[in-house]
């Protein structure tokens, strides 16, 4: 009778463990989680909180962008992106809203190729353009083979009301750790602005690691969205998702001349 008991208890044990719903949390970033934009996580602390990182390095970014050279040789960018791109998803990876694109989108830097494979918000703006600093900036993060960056910056400033953000925003609001997949083609070139002058200077990852790899290419004109569109995403993000103006270290700074 016991050992009936027993085995019946077992049998209990297994199915009922077998009921157990199986976890839905999507994992975006391993490691990432970490560190953040403020206290013991902070900016300061980045270099301690991971081992291998570059956050004390001195070709850090963001930098104001004020004591540059006008390089009349500077061409606009070679941009090859393409209005059937395939926008794969947005998650929202506890540090910024992300959009993430199937392979398409790529530009050619230094006759290299580099792909776009996603872009994302900090608010306000990490970089400076001669002191200012403007409510928002887009970071379109584009990878060649041997993992080396160019990043595109697109400062907003509030005005009129954005069409391609409309789309984008749709998808929102998005919790902290979760993917919602978009899969539908997506234009990247309508979040340009007009006139496509920009400053370049090479620089870091703006988040740990903050590797010393990257390319910048931050667009001078700003493009507009309205003061709604910059609240949905601000009610999202981490407070003040910026990491504070780096030392230039006699960097070189170029503008364009138009
Ligand atoms: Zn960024």
């Amino acid at each position: 009778m016991n050992r009936l008991l027993i085995s019946i208890s077992v049998l209990v044990l297994v199915l009922s463990c077998q009921d157990q719903p199986k976890k839905e949390k999507v994992e975006t970033n391993d490691k990432s989680n970490h560190w953040s934009y403020e206290g013991e996580t902070g900016p300061e602390h980045w270099a301690e909180l991971e081992g291998e990182t570059h956050c004390n390095g001195n070709f850090q970014s963001p930098i104001n962008l004020v004591n540059y050279k006008v390089a009349e040789d500077l061409e606009p960018i070679d941009l090859h992106y393409s209005e059937k791109t395939i926008l794969h998803d947005v998650a929202n990876n506890g540090h910024s809203i992300q959009y993430d694109f199937e392979r398409g989108d790529f530009l050619i830097h230094k006759e290299d190729t580099f792909h776009l494979k996603q872009f994302h918000f900090h608010e306000p703006a990490e970089h400076l353009i001669e002191g200012v600093r403007y409510p928002l900036e887009i970071h379109l993060v584009h990878q060649n083979e041997s993992k080396e960056f160019v990043v595109l910056s697109v400062m907003a400033k509030e005005g009129n009301n954005s069409k391609p953000f409309e789309l984008l925003e749709s998808y929102l609001p998005i919790q902290k750790g979760e993917m919602k997949l978009i899969q539908r083609p997506f234009d990247i070139s309508q979040n340009l602005p007009q006139n496509r002058g920009y400053f370049s200077y090479q620089g870091s990852l703006t988040t740990p690691p903050c590797s010393e790899k990257v390319t910048w290419i931050v667009f001078k004109q700003a493009i507009e969205v309205s003061l709604e569109q910059v609240e949905l995403l601000k009610y999202l993000m981490p407070i003040n998702n910026y990491r504070d103006e780096q030392p230039q270290h006699g960097r070189a700074v170029y503008s364009t001349s138009f």
